[in-house]
């Protein structure tokens, strides 16, 4: 196979073709790569695209192996105003294995689309994607026999399930969080990411946001942008092979169109996605990619076939909504500022970056956003969305303070149930917009 990616070096001619091999990345194949070969692929990449790639680790697992994330780009060092950060991680459980392979062969095909196919020129020219392969390693190392259902290898060295391993929005998680989890949680602290998925295997589905949930629910957990998260799933269900068949695994649970709210399928604490939505202020879902969690090596070329046009169009979601800065009188950009869509608020509200940066993931429509800085009046903009995700760029809407001159502050939301606090504050009363801004405020006024 090493051949065909050799294009211009006949494989006839030995010697031109060893030249060739200098400086094109090794070829990809189709089997599973332990950790020294991730690595080895992973440098090679960045070794012969080092003006689209930026490699690095964002943290080390508890047996010390790198967690490798691999960045690609038009620039990919660092976050560039109105590009939206795009995020896959995979094998989070380290006996499902088939996100780590097929996110090795996306890697392969963007790096060697670029610049060729107009369609992946765009999107990489217009947005930044971060790719890490396996977020537990140590799993993966840890499965010795490939086991369809069931292995120790779920688990990170320590026994912990690293799904099970981020603070709650709806309980109080006791599980001590991980060297895994932890780097997971700085790093979304560190990216503006708006859209994510978390590749598992194990069922075919694609699962959203929430998974957990409090009080009485009537078995559906609902975001305030269950209507976004039901088109994400959908995006990803629909452009892959079979998924939108909803036929699932076997006599299993079966899904319509191939997706279902993570808790209508089965209530966890401490997931990612919901870790992501409320914390990160990034929409991610959960895709479930194989009923085997982890096939014979040869069966990941057709899982690469059957997700290739799926795994693209989900990138491409991250240009839905409205995108834009928050500035003072100065033109100097508010951080921390609350930018909401009226009618959709977040029980942490969703902020500015250290660039006065905010990115809405919101469908066509016409929407009210309002753009709040402490102590003075609110800014509300009537924004028409247009369907935007062609044009690799949301729709723009800036807004300025004319009165602020705004110094920037630190403030986070605490990491705490915070529909716990909701409910107990608001007395046994269903939560009602009013109760989420009153407690808001509240805890606006404490952590600042
Ligand atoms: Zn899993």
């Amino acid at each position: 196979s090493m051949g065909e990616r050799l294009w211009g070096c006949p494989l006839s001619q030995n010697v031109v073709g060893i030249l060739c091999l200098i400086s094109v990345a090794a070829a990809l194949d189709f089997k599973y790569h332990h950790a020294e070969e991730l690595e080895a692929y992973l440098k090679s990449v960045h070794a012969a695209y080092p003006s689209l790639t930026h490699l690095h680790s964002i943290g080390r697992s508890v047996e010390g192996r790198n967690l490798w994330v691999l960045v690609l780009g038009r620039f990919p060092t660092h976050h560039k105003i109105g590009i939206p950060e795009f995020k896959y991680v995979a094998n989070m459980h380290g006996d499902e294995t088939v996100g780590r392979e097929i996110l090795l062969h996306l890697i392969d095909f963007l790096v060697t689309s670029y610049g060729r196919d107009p369609v992946i020129t765009r999107l990489l020219n217009n947005t930044r994607v971060h790719i890490m392969p396996t977020m537990n390693p140590d799993g993966f190392e840890a499965t010795k026999v490939p086991d369809c259902y069931y292995s120790r290898g779920r688990y990170n060295k320590n026994g912990e399930d690293l799904n099970r391993n981020f603070p709650d929005a709806f309980e109080s998680n006791n599980a001590s969080i991980q060297p895994e989890t932890r780097a997971v949680m700085n790093w979304i602290k560190n990216e503006t990411f708006v859209l994510s998925a978390n590749l598992h295997g194990g069922a075919l589905v694609a699962s959203y946001t929430f998974d957990n949930v409090t009080g009485s629910s009537k078995g559906y957990s609902r975001s305030p942008d269950d209507d976004v998260f039901i088109h994400l799933a959908k995006t990803y269900s629909f452009n892959h092979a079979s998924m939108y068949k909803g036929t699932g695994c076997d006599n299993r649970q079966t899904f319509p169109e191939g997706i279902t709210n993570g808790y209508s399928w089965y209530q966890l604490e401490g997931g990612m996605q919901d870790y992501n939505y409320v914390w990160g202020q990034c929409f991610e879902i959960t895709l479930e990619l194989s009923c085997c969690k982890y096939p014979p090596a040869d069966q990941l070329e057709k899982f690469w076939r059957d997700n290739k046009v799926a795994l693209i169009e989900y990138i491409k979601q991250v240009h839905l909504g409205v995108k834009g800065q928050v500035t003072d009188k100065n033109g100097d950009p508010i951080p921390n500022a609350i930018v909401e869509a009226k009618g959709r608020p977040h029980v942490c509200p969703y902020r500015t970056n250290q660039l006065g940066e905010y990115f809405l993931l919101l469908l066509p429509g016409t929407y009210v956003i309002n753009a709040t800085v402490p102590g003075f009046k609110s800014l509300l903009k009537t924004v028409e969305i247009p369907d935007t995700t062609g044009n690799f760029s949301a729709l723009k809407q800036d807004f300025s303070f004319p009165e602020v001159s705004v110094r920037s502050r630190a403030a986070s939301c605490p990491k705490i149930p915070l529909y716990q606090e909701l409910e107990w504050a608001s007395a046994a009363v269903k939560p009602t917009l009013h109760h989420i801004l009153v407690l808001m405020t509240v805890l606006l006024v404490i952590f600042q």
